[in-house]
């Protein structure tokens, strides 16, 4: 039994401690907030419990196996509703396509948009699904030391249905001529923080688990997803300390053998981080023992930050869903002012969750919960005036776009943005989703999991292998937990 730290208690921080608890270690986590969880906290104000970061909770076999690995279920720590319909998109003001959870629906609903289309959504998904098997059960889960890992006959076979090296912009247009429909199903790979362009079509496995798996809500909120992982981490032993901040990795004889936490040192064995991999480089440890350089980090592509509001309302609204996408503005302007020339959106596409419609546990009777997310270039000096001028904006595209007026029924409201970011999760450049999954920084081409230059020292979390998400920051801890245990019984 080893004594190990981990920085951090996002999810990828405390999959690796569940998982290292569970292969026989003695683990503390050290998470820097007063609250575990990182970006996925809950924020508590009168009444009205919300969701700090995610909200659509896809990939459902995958929270299934980590709890399956400590003789556990999902439902054994909180309750999941299926959606339906899983999310809506807003064209224009009488122009929504409403997503429903069943995919025999969501055939009929193509067929009445673009003949034929139907037939077309069947084989995307048929291919989509292999990718998915292949993907999800294998590729995802290799520690990506070496290209090695991914050259044996069930991957090189795989390979050919990957689709690798298409893009997914054209990857969807060889089946989808209308333009709605090509919004929809290039909406998924939003969440991998880069363009449908600059994305391998491999990741048309989003569209298998959004649009044929469906959109799951756990009750509570996402955040009672962390308070499962906390409960299971509890079970295992693990240590828990919040309001601790992490400010170095003490290094001795080119090993990894403590933390000063607080300004007080603590001696431990191992240690993962788990808290953001350039914050850690850079903020807690020497330059010679960094993996990479300032230059590396400035090169990489980062996936969006986001203006974020959390806004209660005093009365039930009306023609949305849990999950609304206003996609009434022009995509590539907006993508063009997150990815080729960071600034300001004009007209920015926005995402509105309203988990009140579903859940009545999480904003007094009557009300709503709502939260709004613009994605944003990562980087950008924020404001409470640039804040206040985009809340405008989306008041008045609320409005003119559902017929909600709330203007004078917001009785809570809280913004949250890149310096917000910056400040609580020590996020480079204030992203809000880790690094982009560009092929250029795929598998091998992602920071890697094990220092360099100091033993006993790895990085988990969602700007390493597997990338951004909450299903890979899961698999991130595991596959850390797992390298780091097998990498202690060989050095003792
Ligand atoms: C607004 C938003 C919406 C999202 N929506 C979705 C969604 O709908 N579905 C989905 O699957 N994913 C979504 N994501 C992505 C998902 O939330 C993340 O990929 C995942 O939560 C990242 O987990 P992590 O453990 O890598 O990082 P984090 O959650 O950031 O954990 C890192 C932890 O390290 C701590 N830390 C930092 N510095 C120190 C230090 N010096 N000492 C101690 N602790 C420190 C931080 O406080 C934090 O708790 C969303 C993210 C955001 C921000």
């Amino acid at each position: 039994m080893k004594k190990i730290a981990v920085i951090g208690s996002g999810f990828a921080g405390l999959s690796s401690a569940i998982e290292l608890a569970a292969l026989g270690h003695d683990v503390t986590v050290y998470e820097k907030n007063s609250q575990a969880g990182g970006r996925a906290r809950k924020l508590e104000i009168d009444g009205f419990t919300f969701d700090m970061g995610p909200s659509w909770y896809w990939m459902p076999d995958v929270f299934e196996k980590f709890f399956a690995r400590h003789g556990k279920k999902p439902e054994d720590y909180y309750s999941l509703k299926k959606l339906d319909p899983g999310f809506s998109i807003v064209y224009d003001k009488d122009e929504v396509l409403v997503v429903p959870a069943s995919f025999n629906e969501l055939i009929e609903k193509f067929e009445t948009i673009e003949s034929g289309s139907g037939e077309m959504l069947k084989k995307f998904m048929r291919k989509a699904a292999i990718k998915y098997e292949i993907g999800m059960t294998d590729l995802v889960y290799k520690p990506s030391h070496s290209l090695l890992e991914f050259i044996n006959l069930q991957v090189l076979k795989g390979l050919f249905h990957l689709n690798i090296f298409t893009n997914f912009r054209s990857y969807v247009r060889k089946y989808f001529k209308d333009s709605r429909l090509i919004r929809l199903m290039e909406f998924p790979v939003l969440f991998l923080g880069a363009t449908p362009q600059n994305t391998p079509a491999l990741y048309s496995l989003m569209n298998y688990t959004g649009l044929y798996q469906g959109t799951y809500y756990p009750i509570g909120g996402f955040n009672e997803v962390i308070q499962g992982l906390v409960a299971l981490a509890n079970e295992k032993g693990v240590k828990i300390k919040t309001n601790s901040d992490v400010q170095e990795v003490i290094v001795k004889n080119s090993k990894a053998n403590g933390l000063r936490v607080n300004d007080t040192i603590h001696l431990f064995d191992a240690v993962v981080a788990g808290a953001d991999y350039h914050h850690v480089e850079q903020n807690m440890l020497p330059e010679n023992l960094r993996n990479y350089s300032k230059k590396y980090w400035e090169n990489r592509e980062m996936a969006p930050s986001s203006l974020l509001f959390y806004i209660g309302v005093d009365k039930k609204l009306e023609n949305v869903n849990h999950h609304t996408l206003f996609f009434d503005e022009d995509f590539d302007e907006h993508a063009k002012e997150i990815y080729d020339n960071p600034s300001w959106p004009k007209s920015p596409l926005f995402y509105m969750s309203c988990a009140s419609i579903t859940d009545d546990t999480i904003a007094p009777k009557g009300m709503e919960n709502l939260m709004i997310l613009i994605p944003l270039a990562p980087g950008l000096d924020d404001s409470e005036k640039m804040r206040e001028h985009y809340f405008q904006i989306v008041l008045k595209r609320i409005k003119d776009l559902t017929g909600n007026d709330i203007e004078n029924n917001i009785i809570i409201k809280k913004s949250y943005c890149v310096s917000d970011f910056e400040k609580d999760y020590n996020a480079f450049k204030g992203n809000a989703y880790g690094l982009a999954n560009t092929l250029r920084q795929t598998a091998i081409l992602k920071p890697r999991i094990k220092n360099k230059k100091v033993n006993n020292l790895y990085y988990t979390g969602q700007l390493t292998v597997p990338g951004p998400g909450v299903p890979p920051s899961i698999i991130s801890g595991q596959i850390v937990a797992i390298e780091m245990d097998k990498h202690l019984k060989k050095a003792s």
